[in-house]
């Protein structure tokens, strides 16, 4: 029997784990979808693949995404090199350009939620197919709209009830002076390059920054025993000023949070601002979501200066939290009748009833033609409030034998009185 590919997952309603729980799904992309329309965020979606360049120009060489060989690249009849998306803000960047919202009263505020795709190892809370929440205001490069866009993140996580979070707000500074600090990390690494990993050494040459947050054990016990000194410390006065003002807008928004001197980021577009958000669930090595600013992301994908800030929320990993604090998901409606029908002749009548029924209430129709006890079992799994039996004996009277699953009163209906039980006329 074929299985889904490990890495991969179907979300159904009966799933044990909650990340893979449909109600936990929704309930986390609703929540966000209402903090985030309340902020004057629109949905876009974008599509699931994309020229390989749009991503590819945009996350970097040097990012794990393009190292690790993590993106799944597809080639189309033409001869194309197509992307399964690694990220969202790159096709939400291209999208924003596409369609002229240039013109729009800026910032503009997009919001999607979808799957994202990356070819990682697969352990807890990381797979191969994932899917995020997305955010991202664009047009403007304000400090104002780096602190927004942290204080709705944060909300969402509050709003779905979530206590134990760590919000920890870095820079990773202007090209400038990342070009200064990749020097000052070469020159620091060089002498231990052959200790590096495979992966870091690819890194010390294009993108040393990168080794900070490498996963491998070995890189970071060369980190610990180096201490290098902090991105933070090598911001220009521009940077500088900007990082300092997203901390006053946060203290003053009351925002907990704390700076992280060497925040560094998987992806290269990210310019000044950065973000994660941390849970107890997790570990320390991964994140509930993760944001920042990627002013120069238009210009590498060949258009105009675009500004943006933005973040991503991985469903997954908030699923986790959620279990892990307990908290309870609102559960779906349950049927309020759940029709029986006993034999073949009343499989019609009961589908006649239930379409009549359905414009006023929750109508389920149990087609195996099955008796009254295994109906009242399979209502009760349901958790309906009524069960309507249909059958020979209710066919020869014209009536509908109705039971109340928690008072277990049963009576007999004729169609008007049923119609009215539910409040309304009856149809015609
Ligand atoms: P990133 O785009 O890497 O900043 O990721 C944003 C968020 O997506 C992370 O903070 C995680 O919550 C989630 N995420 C990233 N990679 C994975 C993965 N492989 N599996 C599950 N969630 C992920």
């Amino acid at each position: 029997m074929l299985k889904a590919v490990p890495g991969t997952s179907d979300i159904f309603p009966q799933a044990k784990d909650y990340p893979f729980r449909e109600p936990v799904f929704r309930y986390i992309t609703t929540t966000a979808e209402e903090v985030l329309r309340g902020a004057g965020a629109q949905m876009v979606h974008t599509p699931i693949f994309e020229y390989l360049e749009v991503f590819q120009k945009g996350v970097g060489l040097t990012s794990d995404i393009v190292v690790k060989k993590e993106m799944y690249v597809l080639e189309d009849r033409g001869g194309r090199l197509l992307a399964l998306r690694p990220e969202p803000t790159a096709a939400i960047v291209r999208a924003y350009n596409e369609h002229g919202m240039k013109v729009w009263p800026q910032p503009v505020r997009l919001f999607t939620w979808g799957p994202i795709f990356r070819g990682e190892r697969q352990q807890k809370g990381r797979y191969k197919q994932f899917h995020q929440v997305d955010y991202e205001a664009l047009g403007l490069s304000d400090p104002l709209l780096d602190a927004e866009a942290i204080a709705l993140m944060v909300r969402i996580y509050k709003t779905l009830g979530l206590k134990n979070l760590e919000v920890k707000l870095g820079s990773v500074g202007d090209p400038e002076d990342r070009l200064r600090y990749n020097q000052y990390l070469r020159t620091l690494f060089e002498p231990y390059a052959q200790a590096l990993s495979e992966d870091s050494r690819v890194r010390l040459e294009a993108n040393p920054m990168r080794i900070l947050d490498s996963k491998s054990e070995r890189d970071q016990q060369i980190i610990a025993e180096l201490q290098p000194k902090p991105m933070l410390e090598f911001l220009g006065p521009e940077a500088r000023a900007f990082h300092e003002q997203v901390c006053r807008y946060l203290a003053e928004l009351g925002v907990p949070f704390s700076v992280d001197p060497s925040m560094v980021r998987g992806l290269d577009y990210y310019v000044r601002t950065a973000w994660e958000v941390h849970h107890t669930s997790i570990g320390a090595k991964s994140a509930l979501g993760g944001g920042g600013r990627y002013d120069g992301l238009s210009e590498m994908l060949g258009g105009p200066p675009v500004p943006g800030v933005g973040f991503g929320i991985g469903i997954e990993r908030v699923a986790i939290a959620l279990q892990e604090e307990g908290i309870p998901i609102p559960a779906d409606p349950s049927p309020t009748l759940y029709l029986a029908p006993l034999d073949e002749a009343a499989k019609i009548e009961a589908l006649v009833l239930a379409e009549q029924l359905r414009p006023k209430i929750y109508v389920e129709i149990g087609y195996a033609p099955k008796s009254p006890r295994k109906a009242l079992e399979d209502a009760l799994k349901k958790g309906a409030r009524y069960v309507g039996f249909l059958g020979e004996s209710e066919r020869a009277r014209g009536v509908i034998t109705l039971k109340h699953l928690e008072s277990g009163e049963q009576t007999t209906l004729e169609p008007l009185q049923l119609h009215s039980l539910f409040e309304g006329p009856e149809p015609k």
